[in-house]
């Protein structure tokens, strides 16, 4: 071990023994959201220890009149760490701004045709996530998300799949991927059946997975992320071959964790 790991480790145990997110707060939201309801006591001892690392590393910020009280950031913090939680909080390096409003904000975004003819279109966010810069979300679409457990929704989730998704330079539906992981398996398994739903979302057929994952690959990773994690019942039903790409990468099973108890009945909107 070199000097500045042995330090780190010094700094992280200094934060995890003297300044813990406070138990009762940290139950009341783990009782609350129903994300993490499937973890085991031992993973959500580490979820909290990550999620105390989380809110020293990353400033949480309310704009628009938005106060973000401690069971708020409490609430983004535990969320945004469990795509992590057997990764590291070193998959969000390289920024740190949160920034909440208090609902769907507008935001927009220039384009230019082939013309050279640029265009702007306002469109009505409940998050975003910046390369190298911050994740924003809308705090009523993630109060919504805490109330019970939408099968296909949570927008944490989704914005920092986001971040993942662009540790390698860009949003393309490819995070860096481990090294006993294949290449061409993610690809074939993502784009199978990212294709798939593209034409049924054409042929405007009914599908089980959320019509905006179609957007483009990097919403696809987003939105297949949020299912992950709140109805892997229906993904790995649906998708099993990207259900496995996403046990491999996120190093975690949910479908397994959740058990036969509790399946989605709902069909996802
Ligand atoms: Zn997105």
């Amino acid at each position: 071990m070199n000097i500045i790991s042995w330090l780190e480790g010094l700094r992280v145990r200094y934060i995890l023994s003297r300044h813990p997110i406070e138990h009762a707060l940290w139950k009341a939201v783990v009782n609350k959201a129903g994300l993490l309801h499937d973890l085991s006591s031992v993973e959500k001892a580490h979820l909290r220890e990550l999620a105390t690392l989380f809110l020293h590393q990353k400033a949480i910020t309310g704009v628009r009149g938005l106060e973000v009280t401690d069971e708020m950031a409490v609430a983004i913090a535990a969320q945004a760490v469990l795509p992590v939680l057997k990764l590291g909080l070193e998959y969000y390096t390289g920024w740190v701004e949160v920034i909440v409003y208090p609902g769907a904000f507008r935001v927009s975004h220039e384009a230019s045709d082939p013309n050279g003819l640029v265009s702007s279109e306002a469109h009505d966010l409940s998050g975003e996530s910046w390369l190298r810069g911050p994740v924003i979300l809308s705090w009523e679409d993630v109060a919504h998300d805490l109330e019970g457990l939408h099968p296909g929704h949570n927008v944490v989730i989704h914005e920092f799949a986001h971040k993942l998704d662009m540790l390698n330079g860009r949003a393309n539906g490819m995070p860096p991927l481990h090294p006993n992981m294949e290449i061409e398996q993610w690809t074939q398994a993502l784009s199978t059946a990212f294709d798939i739903l593209q034409q049924n979302v054409a042929h405007q057929y009914p599908t089980r997975i959320n019509a905006y994952a179609a957007t483009n690959p990097a919403e696809y990773f987003a939105v297949i992320s949020e299912y992950f994690f709140t109805a892997p019942d229906i993904l790995s039903q649906h998708c099993p071959d990207v259900y496995l790409q996403l046990t491999q990468f996120y190093r975690q099973d949910p479908l397994r964790r959740r058990g036969p108890k509790n399946m989605s009945a709902q069909p996802a909107p």
